[in-house]
C-alpha cells in the first residue's frame, strides 16, 4: 500500500469529521469523563503495515466490539454446530440491550447482549476468571502487545448490571445457559472493559480480514472457518437496529462498541478502527461511522461495487 497517500487520506477524513459536533443522543453514560472530541482512525492491512490519524494512540475500552473476538473463540472451543445450537445467527433489528430471543428460546444472534453473554459461557474455562483470561489472551495476541483492563469501568458497570443479569437470569431458565448467571456476567463485563487503542483494534480487525492470522505474522489466532463466520455475523447484525444502513452506505462488516469505537474488516485487504466517543441514538459513534463512510467510498471498498468478480 501507498502508505504516505493513504495516511494523508485518513488525515483529511479526521480532520472532517471532527467538524461534525452532534452526538450524546444515547442514554448510557459509560464515556462520562472522557474528552468527547477524541477522533482517531487506523489501518492496518494484511501484510502488518499501519497507518492511523488522530488521537489513534489513546487506549478505550473494547465494550461491544468484544462481542465479535468472543464469538469466534467460543467457536474454535466447542465448534460452529455447538454455538449454534445455542446463539442463532438472525439479524435482530434490535437495540443492543433488548432480549431478543429466536425459534427454540435461542439468543438472535451472537452481536446483541443475550448472544454474548451466552458465548462468553461457551468460552474456555469454568469460571469468569479463566474465560475472561482467554478473551483476554486472545486480543491481546492480536494486538501484539498485553492489553490492559479499564477497572474502575468493569466496577461501575458490573454494580449496575442489572439489565444484563435480568438476561442471564432468563437465559439459565430458559436452559440456554447452563452456566452461573452472575459468573457470566462478571466475565463479560470485565471482557467489555479490556483497553486498546485505534491502531490496535485496526490489528484485530486486520486479523479477521487475514482469515484468522494475525497480521505480518504467521500466527494464527482464529481458525478461517471461524475468522468468516465472524465477518458474516457482523456484516449483517455488527450495527445492531443500525445494520441495514450501515451496510448500504459502508459496505463492511462491522461492529460498534458503546465506547465509540468501531472496527470493519475488508477480506483479504485490511482492517480498519475509528474512535471517538459521541453517540448516536444507535449507541454508535457519530465521527466513527462517518469516517468509515467517508474511507470505504474513496477506496472503493464496498464489498458489493460491481466489478469485485473476475471469472
Ligand atoms: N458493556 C456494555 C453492555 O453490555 C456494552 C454495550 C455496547 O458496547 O454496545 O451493556
Amino acid at each position: 500500500m501507498d502508505s504516505h497517500a493513504l495516511g494523508q487520506r485518513l488525515d483529511r477524513i479526521v480532520k472532517q469529521v471532527r467538524e461534525l459536533d452532534d452526538g450524546d443522543r444515547h442514554p448510557i453514560e459509560v464515556n462520562r469523563g472522557v474528552d468527547p472530541e477524541l477522533t482517531a482512525l487506523a489501518l492496518v492491512d494484511v501484510g502488518g503495515e499501519q497507518v492511523s490519524a488522530g488521537d489513534a494512540d489513546f487506549a478505550f475500552p473494547i465494550q461491544s466490539m468484544s462481542k465479535a473476538f468472543a464469538y469466534g473463540l467460543a467457536i474454535d472451543t466447542v465448534g460452529l454446530d455447538e454455538v449454534f445450537r445455542h446463539v442463532d445467527v438472525e439479524p435482530s433489528g434490535d437495540a443492543f440491550n433488548r432480549i431478543s430471543l429466536a425459534e427454540g428460546d435461542r439468543p438472535d444472534n451472537p452481536m446483541i447482549n443475550a448472544g454474548a453473554l451466552t458465548v462468553h459461557a461457551l468460552l474456555p474455562g469454568g469460571n469468569c476468571t479463566e474465560r475472561f483470561q482467554a478473551v483476554h489472551e486472545l486480543l491481546s495476541h492480536m494486538a501484539g502487545r498485553e492489553l490492559s483492563v479499564n477497572e474502575e469501568l468493569f466496577e461501575e458497570e458490573l454494580a449496575s448490571a442489572d439489565r444484563n443479569l435480568g438476561i442471564a437470569h432468563l437465559l439459565k431458565a430458559l436452559g440456554v445457559l447452563d452456566a452461573d448467571p452472575h459468573d457470566v456476567v462478571e466475565g463479560y463485563t470485565r471482557q467489555c472493559a479490556i483497553e486498546a487503542t485505534t491502531v490496535d483494534f485496526a490489528r484485530m480487525a486486520a486479523t479477521l480480514a487475514h482469515d484468522g492470522v494475525v497480521p505480518g505474522t504467521d500466527e494464527r489466532s482464529l481458525t478461517s472457518r471461524a475468522a468468516r463466520q465472524v465477518l458474516s455475523v457482523m456484516m449483517t447484525c455488527g450495527m445492531y437496529d443500525d445494520a441495514g444502513e450501515w451496510v448500504t452506505a459502508v459496505g463492511l462488516p462491522g461492529k460498534s462498541g458503546i465506547s465509540g469505537g468501531i472496527i470493519a474488516a475488508v477480506p483479504g485487504t485490511c482492517g480498519i478502527a475509528a474512535y471517538s466517543p459521541r453517540l448516536d441514538q444507535h449507541g454508535s459513534s457519530v465521527r466513527g461511522i462517518r469516517a468509515l463512510e467517508l474511507l470505504s467510498g474513496g477506496l472503493g471498498l464496498h464489498l458489493l461495487r460491481p466489478g469485485l468478480a473476475q471469472l
